[in-house]
């Protein structure tokens, strides 16, 4: 353990015969603690070198346009238009890339939740009204029956504003948002769908099913993630079924939360 400590590393130490005395067993439980350590020192490290490589990209963007812009810009005034453009797209993602950084990060100490009656169909025409603004395209929302719950309101429309903003985001048709007694709620799309292989991976950070066809659609793949983290605090649990150039549905299954 001494030389594990001094060389900083993760090591297993060596347990030669199997018994069953203590001595044994805390050998085996300090291994166990060392390859738990060495995950998270890995996975900690993957994370911050993920995060700085997806801000240099938009940094990158933003310098070489502002370089274009102080050696052009007086004589050539149509560059500047389209480099404030692309300066201000490129800021604004680095902006939400921050802000879901910032949320994961937090998400290690406990977030506080405050806790409401929610009138859910009511929140879904908001977020539907707000996303049809920002897209441009339709989103329809079902909901038969007035269903309330006892939940923190910000952190399950930030939840559910992820994937209407995906199902947006993946397809040119209408997208519907179905609320039904359980209460569930469905956020259905018929767009390019995410293929088989990829359908485990998409709630991982930074993970995208195909690089170059989300880049256009300013996309962070933390995403996903993000919304993991939230439904986990919200107890909700989410299965997500989608096909191929089908489409993709999303079943929230959510409950009500106690103030205790
Ligand atoms: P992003 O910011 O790239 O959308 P997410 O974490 O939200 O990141 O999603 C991860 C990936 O899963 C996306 O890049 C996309 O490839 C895929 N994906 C998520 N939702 C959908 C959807 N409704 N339709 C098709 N693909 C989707």
């Amino acid at each position: 353990m001494n030389d594990i400590k001094r060389s900083q590393t993760f090591k297993h130490i060596p347990l030669n015969k199997q018994s069953n005395d203590e001595l044994f067993t805390m050998g085996q439980t300090f291994n166990e603690l060392m390859d738990l350590l060495k995950e998270n020192y890995e996975k900690q490290e993957a994370f911050v070198s993920n995060a700085s490589h997806e801000l240099r990209t938009p940094l990158t963007v933003i310098e070489s346009y502002a370089s274009l812009v102080k050696r052009r810009g007086l004589e050539r005034p149509e560059v500047v238009k389209e480099s404030i453009d692309a300066i201000h797209t490129e800021a604004v993602r680095m902006k939400d890339l921050t802000e879901q950084l910032l949320l994961l990060a937090r998400r290690d100490q406990d977030w506080k939740l405050e806790l409401s009656n929610i009138q859910l169909g009511q929140l879904l025409e908001n977020i539907a009204k707000n996303m049809e603004r920002a897209y441009n395209s339709k989103v329809d929302v079902d909901y038969p029956h007035s269903v309330t719950l006892y939940t923190d309101e910000q952190k399950l429309k930030q939840l559910i504003y992820i994937f209407v903003d995906n199902a947006c985001k993946y397809s040119d048709v209408p997208v519907l948002i179905k609320l039904s007694e359980g209460p569930t709620i469905e956020i259905i799309d018929q767009g390019i769908g995410i293929p088989k292989d990829s359908i485990d991976q998409v709630f991982d950070r930074f993970y995208r099913v195909d690089e170059a066809r989300n880049r256009d659609q300013g996309g962070t793949g933390l995403g996903l993630a993000l919304a993991k983290e939230l439904a986990e605090s919200l107890s909700i649990k989410i299965d997500l079924d989608s096909e191929e150039n089908k489409g993709t549905r999303v079943i929230l299954r959510l409950n009500s939360l106690s103030s205790h």
